[in-house]
């Protein structure tokens, strides 16, 4: 009897196992690759230091939250405190630090980015006070705009970004210019050092 129910168990695990491993591979990362603009006419960078290498800790489509609407966005693992850098140049229309500690549903902090096409960029979980610029702030490419954290509905010290259409509530597939692999699209699990 033992030895039978063992052997259910064990079935049941390893079919857990290969699901795990199917999920993973059909059901999470960037799919259609061709929605995405190209790589080199990309107006982003990786929105950190050109002299940092992070982990992209989920990707597109991550089965972990970046499902629905939130489906394009990219999360770098980094410690408390790293330099946030403006994946693109714009104006900050909404900065949020007050927030502090993190949980399921946690209020979060923010700093949002509007591009000259209308489009903005997310950058989330920043650290508590965390902000280097204001509102109505015109910053460059590449500028420290904050200091990143671990705040909000976050399970461990990274950052979040994503860049939406305003009109759609929905994001766009991107890539960045100085990822020179993986056609600019950062993976889960991989690390990348911006190539600029
Ligand atoms: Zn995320």
């Amino acid at each position: 009897m033992k030895t039978v129910l063992l052997k259910i168990l064990g079935a049941f695990l390893a079919t857990l196992a290969v699901t795990g491993v199917g999920v993973y591979w059909f059901a999470t990362g960037p799919t259609n690759l061709d929605q995405y603009p190209p790589a080199a006419a990309s107006p982003y960078h990786l929105p950190y230091p050109a002299n940092k290498t992070w982990l992209c800790v989920q990707s597109n489509r991550g089965v972990v939250s970046h499902r629905g609407w939130e489906q394009f966005a990219y999360d770098f693992a980094m410690p408390v405190g790293s330099d946030v850098c403006a994946a693109r140049a714009g104006e900050v229309i909404k900065v949020v630090v007050e927030h502090d500690g993190h949980g399921y549903k946690w209020p979060n902090n923010m700093v949002v980015i509007r591009h000259e096409d209308g489009t903005q960029a997310s950058y989330l979980h920043i650290k508590k006070d965390g902000s280097r610029v204001a509102v109505g702030d015109k910053v460059t490419q590449g500028q420290v705009i904050a200091a990143s954290g671990h705040v909000g509905n976050s399970m461990l010290p990274h950052l979040h970004f994503h860049v939406t259409d305003p009109d759609r509530k929905s994001t766009l597939p991107i890539s960045f210019s100085d990822v020179d692999r993986d056609r600019g699209i950062p993976r889960m699990f991989k690390w990348y050092k911006p190539a600029r």
